[in-house]
C-alpha cells in the first residue's frame, strides 16, 4: 500500500518565513492563496490587471504582477492555464527564478511534456489537489480538506520534500491525506481520469442515456433528472461509502439491473478504447494537439462549446434548476468550478 501522509506528521517549519506567490487567481489559485494565509504563512498574489486581480484585492491578498511577485517570492506557485504557462514563465517568471528558489506546479503537463525546462538550481515540485479549486476552498473553511498528490522533480536544496508536504498542509489537504506520485504518474493518471471517467466519460454517459430517452418519447425532465441531476445522488454514496456503500442504499432491483446492465454499457470494447486514450496521453499525441488547438486560437474547442452548450439537456436543466435554488446554494459566486 502507498503511503499517505497526513497532518500530524508533517512539519510545517521548512515552508514558515518563507514568502510564497501564488501566481494566478482562478479555480485553483484563490483557493491556495486564501488557505495559505489562514494557514499563517507569508502569501502574495502575482496576476495580471483584469477580473483575477480585483478579486484577489477584494479578499485581501497583497496582490503584484506576476513578475514582482515572482521577483519577492522563495516559493512561486504556478496555477495559471496550463496552455498558457510557457508563455508567462518565460516572459514574467524565469528572469526571477534565481538560487535557491521553488518552482512548484498543481499539474505537471509543462515540465513533463517539455514545455517548461527549469534551470537546475531551483527545486521544482508539484502539489496536486485531486478535486476542483472551489471545493479545495471550501472544504478548507469545513475543516476538511481535498486529498492531494506531491511529486519532487528537482530537488537542488535537499529540502524540496518537507516543502512539498508543509505546501500541502498548508491548503488543507493533508487533512485529507497527501500520497507521493512522479510527474509522469500525476500528469497522465489525471489527463486520463478526466478524459475517460470524470468529465468526459461522465458528459458521454450523462448524454447517451438522455438522448436514448428522449428519442423513445419520454418527457425531456423525466430524462434530465433520470440521467443528470440523480447521478450527483447516487455519486455522493460511493463517494461516503465505496461502490458496495451505494449499492447497499439502492432497490435490489436497481442493484440487479446495475450487475447484468452496467457491462453492456461499458464492456471490453470501451475498456479497449480507455487504453486507447491512455495511449495518446502517453505517446503525448493529446499534448501535441491540445498545444496546437492553442496556437490558432482554439476552433474546435469553441465550436464544440458552443454546440455543447446548446444541447437539449442544457435548455431543460436550466428550467429545472431554476426551480431549485437550493442546488446552487453550496456553490460560491465563483463563476467556474472545473476538475481538471
Ligand atoms: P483557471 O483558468 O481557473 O485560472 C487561471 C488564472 O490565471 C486566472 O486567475 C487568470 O486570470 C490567470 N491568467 C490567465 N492567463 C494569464 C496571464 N497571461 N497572466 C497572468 N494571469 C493569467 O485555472 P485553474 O485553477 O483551473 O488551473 C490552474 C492549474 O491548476 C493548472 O495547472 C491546472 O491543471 C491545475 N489544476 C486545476 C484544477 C481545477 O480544479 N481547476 C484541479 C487540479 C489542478 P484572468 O481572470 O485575468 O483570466
Ligand atoms: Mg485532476
Ligand atoms: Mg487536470
Amino acid at each position: 500500500m502507498a503511503k499517505v501522509y497526513y497532518n500530524n506528521e508533517i512539519n510545517e517549519q521548512d515552508l514558515q518565513g518563507k514568502k510564497i506567490a501564488v501566481l494566478g487567481y482562478g479555480s485553483q489559485g484563490h483557493a491556495h492563496a486564501t488557505n495559505l494565509k489562514e494557514s499563517g504563512f507569508d502569501v502574495v498574489v502575482g496576476i495580471r490587471p483584469g477580473k483575477s486581480y480585483d478579486q484577489a484585492v477584494e479578499d485581501g491578498h497583497e496582490v503584484y504582477s506576476v513578475k514582482e511577485a515572482s521577483a519577492q517570492a522563495d516559493i512561486i506557485m504556478i496555477l495559471l492555464p496550463d496552455e498558457r504557462q510557457t508563455e508567462v514563465y518565460e516572459n514574467e517568471v524565469k528572469s526571477e527564478l534565481t538560487e535557491g528558489k521553488s518552482l512548484v506546479f498543481a499539474h505537471g503537463f509543462n515540465v513533463h511534456f517539455s514545455q517548461i525546462v527549469p534551470p537546475s538550481n531551483v527545486d521544482v515540485f508539484l502539489v496536486a489537489p485531486k478535486g476542483p479549486g472551489h471545493l479545495v476552498r471550501r472544504t478548507y473553511q469545513e475543516g476538511a480538506g481535498v486529498p492531494a498528490l506531491f511529486a519532487i522533480y528537482q530537488d537542488a536544496s535537499g529540502k524540496a520534500r518537507e516543502t512539498a508536504l508543509a505546501y500541502a498542509k498548508g491548503i488543507g489537504s493533508a487533512r485529507a491525506g497527501v500520497l507521493e506520485t512522479t510527474f509522469q504518474e500525476e500528469t497522465e493518471t489525471d489527463l486520463f481520469g478526466e478524459q475517460a471517467v470524470l468529465c468526459g466519460g461522465t458528459t458521454a454517459l450523462v448524454k447517451a442515456g438522455f438522448e436514448t430517452l428522449v428519442e423513445a418519447g419520454y418527457q425531456p425532465e423525466v430524462a434530465y433528472f433520470e440521467c443528470l441531476h440523480e447521478l450527483k445522488l447516487i455519486v455522493d454514496l460511493m463517494y461516503e461509502d465505496g461502490l458496495a456503500g451505494m449499492r447497499y442504499s439502492i432497490s435490489d432491483t436497481a442493484q440487479w439491473g446495475d450487475f447484468v446492465s452496467g457491462p453492456r454499457v461499458v464492456d471490453a470494447d470501451t475498456k479497449g478504447r480507455m487504453k486507447d486514450i491512455l495511449d495518446d496521453i502517453q505517446t503525448g499525441k493529446f499534448a501535441k494537439g491540445w498545444l496546437l488547438e492553442n496556437q490558432l486560437n482554439r476552433p474546435e474547442f469553441n465550436a464544440i462549446n458552443q454546440r455543447e452548450s446548446e444541447h437539449l439537456i442544457e435548455k431543460v436543466g436550466k428550467e429545472l434548476r431554476d426551480m431549485m435554488p437550493f442546488v446552487k446554494a453550496g456553490k460560491k459566486k465563483a463563476d467556474k468550478e472545473v476538475v481538471a
